[in-house]
């Protein structure tokens, strides 16, 4: 069984959506609004915009994909993240701007926990890619690196005064500390 959860873009939570089979993440990607929950992203102001729209499967075994549809261009894009969570062989690796029958792939090798495979098909298709953890930026309040791993970086948007709004980085932990609101 895998995890499954849903982050809407006009949502600040992500919505816990239950277990699922892996035999139905592909129906789950092919079936998810994503047309709909594009243009309910596009129709909302910056501020009120938390996410791309983004389905994510995590395993047993601490082995996550997620996927989201890229903002990059019109025609049907995904981005693709791979990552494990406190595993041996922490990695975080993406793929951007894919095609469905990429995402479709990955998905497939995930369903049957073909890690290697996976490995191999998001560093070598992309060279640049290195299984390493990604560092997303310094944290606003701690002043320490955030790796960009499950709902860190949190992104903090200020409003500069002059009708520009800055988004600042930060852990969502410490976010949360700072602000002393409880979630
Ligand atoms: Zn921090």
């Amino acid at each position: 069984m895998l995890r499954f959860s849903v982050l809407d873009p006009l949502s600040s939570d992500r919505n816990e959506m239950g277990s699922v089979r892996e035999e139905e993440v592909l129906t789950i990607f092919r079936t998810h609004p994503w047309e709909e929950m594009l243009a309910k992203m596009n129709n909302a102001p910056p501020t009120e915009q938390h996410y791309l729209p983004s389905i994510e499967f995590e395993s047993v075994d601490r082995y996550a994909i997620s996927v989201s549809r890229s903002e990059e261009c019109r025609e049907p894009g995904f981005n693709i993240y791979f990552m494990t969570y406190g595993t041996e062989d922490e990695m975080f690796a993406h793929l951007r701007n894919q095609v469905p029958e990429v995402v479709e792939a990955v998905l497939s090798n995930f369903a049957v926990s073909n890690y290697q495979d996976l490995r191999r098909q998001f560093v070598e298709s992309n060279p640049s890619q290195h299984p390493i953890p990604s560092i997303a930026g310094q944290c606003e309040f701690c002043g320490r690196m955030i790796e960009a791993i499950r709902d860190d970086p949190c992104k903090v948007i200020v409003p500069d005064g002059e009708g520009l709004t800055k988004v600042l980085l930060a852990h969502t932990v410490c976010f949360k500390a700072s602000v002393r609101v409880y979630f």
